[in-house]
């Protein structure tokens, strides 16, 4: 048992998927989300959105305290998720009212995600959200520690993996379909290689696989071969 358990009530079964970035967890997701009909929660776009909002005051008041304007943001901000199945991606995270989808998954907010998401009172502030928008049943959330400490009693916990060098290879197609200024393999490499340790090394809630999750490598699978393996357990134990 994990030694932060907590039985969150919840009105329908929760599914949980961690692991870190660039092992098809996001898209097998949405995916697994669509099929079963199930709410998808990406929950590091709550993060995301944090961490987009604290750069945007600092070219404001550069001088500000980095952790003290992430916290101050992550206790005031209403964050929620709409759907929009004109726009793509149809799952939009709003801040205040405003659409943040398209802005935050830059290289620099992604950074700064990964640090605002090391501060503990950032983690807690974020806490009660993840976790009303889980129990109200047939919900998918993905992140780091969904198994772990947001849904530790989750009816199926996947923790997806894959080699750093097959991750930095997707993220880097990403970069170049999304026609950013793609940068190099070793670059791209070189962050995950970071965000990794950050995720995994920090003291709240770091990124590790639950007792009781499914461990699943993804290296040699095609992400339709992701989908189906999980669609095929999760079917099996609810
Ligand atoms: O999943 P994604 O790459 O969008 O997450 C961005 C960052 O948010 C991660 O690198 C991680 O630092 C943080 N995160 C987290 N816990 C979660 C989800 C994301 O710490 N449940």
């Amino acid at each position: 048992m994990e030694k932060s358990f907590v039985k969150v009530p919840k009105m329908g079964p929760v599914i949980a998927i961690d692991g870190p970035a660039g092992t098809g967890k996001s898209t097998a997701t949405r995916r697994l989300a669509d099929q079963l009909g199930f709410v998808h929660v990406d929950t590091g776009a709550l993060y995301r959105a944090i961490g987009f909002l604290v750069l945007e005051k600092e070219r404001v008041e550069p001088a500000v305290d980095f952790v003290a304007s992430a916290v101050d943001v992550a206790r005031s901000v209403h964050l929620e998720f709409q759907r929009s199945p004109e726009k793509n991606p149809a799952n939009r995270i709003f801040a205040n009212g405003r659409d943040l989808t398209d802005l935050i998954r830059t290289p620099q907010v992604t950074m700064t995600a990964s640090r605002v998401s090391s501060i503990p009172e950032v983690r807690a502030a974020l806490l009660g959200l993840q976790r009303r928008l889980g129990c109200q049943g047939r919900a998918i959330l993905e992140g780091r520690d969904i198994g772990t400490v947001v849904f530790p009693d989750a009816d199926v916990k996947f923790f997806l993996n894959a080699s750093v060098d097959e991750r930095a290879k997707r993220r880097l197609i990403e970069l170049e379909a999304a026609g950013s200024d793609a940068p190099s393999f070793e670059e791209v490499k070189a962050q995950i290689v970071e965000r990794d340790r950050g995720d995994s090394t920090r003291a709240v809630a770091p990124l590790k696989k639950a007792q009781d999750a499914i461990e699943l490598d993804t290296s040699q699978l095609t992400l339709d071969q992701v989908v189906a393996t999980m669609e095929k357990l999760i079917v099996e134990r609810l």
